[in-house]
């Protein structure tokens, strides 16, 4: 069904010719690097011959081939092995349709046709283009890949977007090896495949089952204060409704889609939504066993494509207390599956974190969890299981707190960011709410709260300085490193030299590749970091200060595959300017230039308040006062005081 959804996408009419650059090279560079950075297992161009159309209209000159891999498959005493049954190759066609659509939409954008074809609704001989494209081999009369073998869903997108095309794989070409196998060419080695391809698949691909596993988060919430929210308060609803004035109003609608890819991605994206809620059928039988269910979603998450799944109750603070207009929403759930969805490594390595691609960052990780969580959502609702996917686009509960109880992290000094020992605080979650009886996972412990204490490495980095240098406080029921919302919003609205920011992530030491493929020293060092805590305290400076001196934070030009362009207008058009940011060695980190502000639950807007509700960055500056320090509201809370009044939200309007 989501492969119809993406399918029935149009991103209508090319828009009016790009600024694009005319090297067939870095057109070609910039299709793939997406393709790719979307995961795809392989991606190649060609000219299509006149007599590999199937039909007599001939109207596109090139051809994008995208081959998807099929997800790992369930054990056969794994019950989501019967919930996959023939489903694999459907299921990599909808991932392929995700990136063809995003293709189709980012040529599009650049002012050129496009098309997808695809099993079952092609005009174009997909197996010829493949081998033309020097994707596939001839093997026994059939298209397979060296690498992957017949395990894939191809797409191909035809274009009249002219680009430098590959050649196909020679017969004689040899391919595997020991470079292969060992990754020394930098990409995924044999050795890692095969590591995955043997670990159960309800385990993620990270080692998760080696972190420590704790009773209750390493920081503080106190459960019987922590307020529940309105939608209406959350800032970048804030940026919409006009409460941060008239340009970020403006920009917060185009703020992540100025580049012609993100452009792309909206289509698929906005698809979705509509299909979040539906009809939940009569229950069906089978569904009793929590422990047998919980090993299931779990391997159906990864087949779909989560890289780290955990599983928690909902608690009442989670769930927003109204919707967008501000209606209550109901606790309708049990459990909550959270999944991670990793930004990419190799892309954020060859960005600042705050350029033209960074909003596309953020929408890879959205996108892909909104289609895993849906088809999730879709399958139980379809068993008898009441269940939504809460996405980015439409979300009834606050993901932050899921995230950390379902065992996926600790909460970091960014602050509303729960970071993972293994893929550190470059991801996006998405969360599954459902009344499916599950095992809770427990939270986890990896001292993160002593890494953090001893680097200021995102605080420096902030173009803005949102993240505080100093300690944790309580805020709102919450222990934690409270950043200043405005000011991060704001400037991820307005960047005028970018769109979006997630410098924090880009600059964090623990954003590092530590499967089989990453540097040695990065994977000994997350291995101290989760088995030899007692040596966190002495290791952290000497950590932060190697991160620094080997220029980790900086770009790498190598990884840069996208083209600076900003759409403006309806037209992409080469920008004023660009965030050329590496290291920040100079900054001042004493934070007294800039402290953060507070947005308490008093000084939110009515939860349906349709008229702008104006902040005032001084006030909430000056509402610093009101904060307690971690002791003090420890202290408070075991002497049975009174909850502050200030966490008490602003009441609906009459
Ligand atoms: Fe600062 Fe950007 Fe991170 Fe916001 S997203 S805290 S502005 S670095
Ligand atoms: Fe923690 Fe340093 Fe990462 Fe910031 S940069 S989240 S302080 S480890």
């Amino acid at each position: 069904c989501y492969a119809d959804i993406f399918a029935a996408c149009s991103p209508g009419d090319p828009a009016p010719l790009a600024e694009t650059s005319h090297d067939l090279t870095v057109r070609a560079r910039e299709i793939k690097g997406a393709a790719y950075y979307l995961d795809a297992a392989h991606s190649g161009i060609c000219e299509i011959p006149a007599d590999a159309w199937l039909g007599d209209a001939h109207p596109h000159s090139h051809a994008v081939v995208i081959w998807v891999a099929h997800g790992r498959s369930p054990e056969a005493d794994n019950i989501a092995s019967r919930w996959l049954e023939g489903a694999a190759g459907e299921i990599a066609r909808m991932r392929a349709l995700e990136i063809g659509i995003s293709l189709k939409g980012h040529i599009r954008a650049l002012g050129f046709r496009a098309e997808c074809h695809y099993a079952g609704a092609t005009a174009i001989d997909i197996d010829r283009m493949s081998l033309l494209a020097g994707v596939g081999i001839l093997r026994d009369r059939e298209v397979v890949s060296p690498f992957i073998g017949s395990g894939y869903a191809p797409l191909v997108v035809t274009t009249d977007y002219e680009l430098a095309i590959d050649h196909p794989i020679a017969d004689n070409a040899s391919v595997g090896g020991l470079r292969y196998w060992l990754g020394i060419n930098g990409a995924e080695s044999g050795r890692e495949r095969n590591r995955q391809a043997r670990r159960a698949s309800h385990l993620s691909r990270y080692p998760m089952e080696q972190v420590d596993r704790v009773d209750s988060p390493t920081t503080l919430i106190f459960d019987d204060e922590v307020p529940r929210v309105p939608k209406r308060a959350e800032f970048f609803q804030r940026a919409r409704m006009g409460d941060l004035g008239d340009k970020a109003q403006q920009e917060v609608r185009r703020f992540a889609f100025k580049h012609p890819l993100t452009d792309g991605m909206m289509y698929p994206l906005r698809a979705m939504v509509p299909h979040q809620d539906g009809e939940t059928a009569a229950p069906v039988d089978g569904f009793d066993d929590a422990e047998a269910n919980t090993k299931a979603i779990k391997a159906l998450s990864y087949h779909l494509g989560a890289d780290l799944t955990g599983i928690c109750e909902v608690p009442r603070y989670a769930w927003y207390s109204h919707d967008g207009q501000g209606k209550p929403i109901e606790m309708h759930h049990k459990y909550a599956v959270v999944m991670l969805i990793d930004q990419g490594y190799d892309t954020m390595e060859g960005a600042s974190g705050d350029d033209w691609i960074s909003g596309c960052q953020s929408m890879r990780g959205y996108i892909r969890g909104a289609e895993i969580a849906g088809v999730m959502a879709e399958f139980l609702r379809s068993q008898g299981i009441d269940s939504r996917p809460q996405t980015n686009a439409d979300s009834e509960v606050l993901q932050i707190p899921l995230v950390l109880l379902a065992g996926l992290g600790e909460l970091s000094r960014i602050g509303e960011l729960v970071l993972n020992p293994f893929v550190g605080p470059r991801f996006k979650s998405v969360v599954l709410t459902t009344n499916l009886p599950l095992v809770p996972d427990k939270p986890i412990d990896f001292g993160l709260q002593t890494f953090c204490s001893n680097c200021l490495k995102c605080a420096r980095e902030c173009p803005v300085n949102a993240i505080p240098f100093g300690d944790k406080v309580v805020f709102n029921g919450y222990e934690i490193w409270k950043p200043d919302v405005e000011r991060c919003t704001r400037y991820r609205v307005t960047n005028p030299k970018g769109s979006a920011c997630g410098r924090c992530m880009k600059t964090c030491p623990l954003n590092k590749v530590v499967t089989a493929d990453g540097a040695l020293v990065h994977r000994i060092g997350t291995w101290l970091g989760v088995n030899a805590r007692f040596l966190k305290s002495l290791m952290v400076p000497i950590a932060v200060y190697l991160d620094d001196k080997l220029g980790y934070g900086t770009r790498n030009p190598i990884k840069r595959w996208w083209q600076d362009l900003e759409i403006i207008d309806g037209v992409a058009r080469k920008p004023k300017g660009t965030n050329e940011r590496d290291l920040n060695l100079e900054a001042d980190t004493t934070g007294r230039k800039s402290p953060v502000g507070y947005y308490h639950a008093s000084d939110m807007p009515p939860p349906n308040a349709k008229e702008p509700v104006a902040t005032s960055h001084k006030a909430a500056i000056e509402r610093a006062t009101l904060v307690e320090t971690v002791d003090a509201a420890r202290k408070r809370h075991a002497d049975r005081g009174q909850t502050p009044p200030h966490y008490i939200p602003t009441a609906t309007l009459d």
